[in-house]
């Protein structure tokens, strides 16, 4: 959850709290565990919550009506700009109970193997909070300030593009790969495929830059 940008945690009824195991497995997200309010019952827990979204393995023919995770998470994030909401998940040995489910106002199946269908805890929790990090941020991503150069430049014009091809046909002339006599469709073919690829700037300069070493080499090109 700490990944996903996701921090408050309840633990319902825990066997053991603070556990040096669990500690241990957190690692760099130990703060979050340590920060985790622990109640006696789910009720407890959500105390204060207005939209509760239960998972759950399986189907039941009790509680809220079993939506998709992508769609009960938008209705989620909407519903956190009003007050607070929740996700509820089950352990690992028996999951929710009936009673803990009618607590919950939706409740979510991931769809998954028919034959196999239950993710472990840490799984579900994780789909969960990617799907709640992608809604929250689905129209203003958060950016991060990249200090390293870009790898990108900028698109090649037209113009860039149309001095390669020339280069182009005149090395595959001078090396007798290209006959204008017979030109066949090997213009066009290489138009297709560079035009595929919406070449950069610096690719280019790249092609041409091999294009004017192998002319030096033919003996066609300037040395030096
Ligand atoms: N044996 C338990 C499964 C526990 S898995 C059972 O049969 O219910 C631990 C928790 O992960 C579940 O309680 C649920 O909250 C969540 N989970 C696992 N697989 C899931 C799935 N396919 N869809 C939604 N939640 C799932």
């Amino acid at each position: 959850m700490k990944t996903m940008g996701l921090s408050n945690l309840y633990l319902v009824e825990p066997k053991q709290f603070p556990d040096p195991e669990a500690d241990a497995r957190a690692t760099a997200a130990v703060d979050v565990l340590h920060g985790a309010k622990i109640t006696a019952t789910l009720k407890d827990a959500l105390i204060g919550t207005s939209f509760v979204v239960a998972l759950s393995a399986r189907q039941r023919d009790i509680g809220p009506l079993i939506g998709a995770p992508r769609e009960t998470v938008g209705r989620l994030i909407a519903e956190a700009g009003q007050g607070e909401v929740a996700l509820v998940f089950g352990n690992e040995t028996v999951g929710l109970s009936n009673d803990e489910i009618m607590h919950c106002h939706a409740a979510v199946t991931i769809p998954t193997n028919p034959d196999f269908s239950s993710l472990n805890l840490g799984s579900a929790v994780q789909v969960l909070s990617y799907e709640c990090r992608m809604a929250a941020f689905a129209e203003r991503p958060p950016t991060v300030e990249s200090r390293v150069t870009p790898f990108t430049s900028p698109a090649a014009t037209h113009d860039e593009v149309e001095g390669l091809y020339s280069h182009l046909e005149t090395v595959m002339t001078e090396t007798g790969f290209f006959n204008p006599v017979q030109p066949g469709r090997l213009l066009p073919k290489l138009r297709r495929l560079f035009g595929r690829s919406r070449l950069e700037r610096d690719e280019v300069n790249i092609l041409r830059g091999i294009l004017a070493s192998t002319q030096v080499k033919t003996g066609y090109g300037r040395k030096g």
